[in-house]
């Protein structure tokens, strides 16, 4: 059962504007995929119809053997963090996590709750209201609650955006370390140099295609 198979993926808005254009990519156990393209190659777009927030024109998503489509309940094992509202501003961190867990309906599991509220490392501020966070804590927060039930499979639009670089290399190891126990994690970035020190997988995108799809060590080595 492979974590993701996307296949012959298509998108274009009202406009007429071709986002994605055919793409077809997989990501297997114990990768960390980069989806990494300049600004408006589709990344987002991609990462939008990968959960079932957009519906594509054409192709396919498959998500642990499973149809992902607009409407069709996203799966329990699929953690994400996608452009959206966020967090609920007047809560605190952790009544941001505890609302998210009690909306999957499972559970409460204290020893889950601790541990990603320390990969969201927002110290004291976990129990101060998210209105007060700098833009990097709310994007921690916002993985943090991605990884909550540590899904099968993690999927992260621009997660490194407003990360400073110690929290970059300690998000790094957090993503391989998650990845290393059999699980699937795809970020999407415009930066070569992100995905070349994160990633153990690479797809890159231009104008909405692939034009490289590889290994990083194999791909980007070098550069
Ligand atoms: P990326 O995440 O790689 O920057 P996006 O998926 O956000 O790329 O955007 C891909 C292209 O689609 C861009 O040229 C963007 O301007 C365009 N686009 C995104 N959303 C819309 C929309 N709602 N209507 C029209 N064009 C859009
Ligand atoms: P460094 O010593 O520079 O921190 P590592 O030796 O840990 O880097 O990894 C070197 C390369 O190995 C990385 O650039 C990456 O491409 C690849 N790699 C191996 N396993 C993984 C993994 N599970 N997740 C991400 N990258 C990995």
């Amino acid at each position: 059962e492979v974590p993701l198979a996307v296949d012959g993926l298509v998108k274009s808005y009202r406009n007429g504007f071709r986002a994605v254009d055919g793409v077809t990519w997989r990501a297997e156990r114990g990768q960390v995929v980069g989806l990494l393209g300049p600004n408006g190659a589709g990344k987002t777009t991609t990462m939008r119809m990968l959960v079932g927030l957009v519906r594509s024109d054409a192709g396919t998503v498959h998500v642990l053997g499973r149809r992902v489509a607009p409407g069709a309940p996203v799966l329990a094992r699929v953690g994400a963090l996608i452009e959206g509202p966020g967090a609920l501003p007047h809560l605190t961190g952790r009544q941001n996590l505890e609302a998210a867990w009690a909306a999957t309906g499972r559970p409460r599991d204290e020893a889950d709750l601790e541990e990603v509220l320390a990969i969201a490392a927002l110290g004291a501020a976990a129990d101060k209201p998210v209105r007060s966070y700098s833009q990097g804590m709310r994007q921690r927060l916002g993985i943090a609650q991605a990884m909550l039930g540590t899904p099968e499979l993690l999927l992260l639009d621009e997660p490194l955006n407003g990360l400073d670089p110690p929290q970059i290399r300690a998000l790094r190891d957090v993503l391989r370390d998650y990845a290393a126990g059999g699980r699937t994690v795809v970020v999407s970035s415009h930066l070569l140099s992100e995905v070349q020190q994160t990633c153990s997988h690479v797809v890159v995108v231009h104008r909405g295609r692939v034009v490289l799809d590889g290994a990083v060590d194999d791909l980007l080595a070098g550069h």
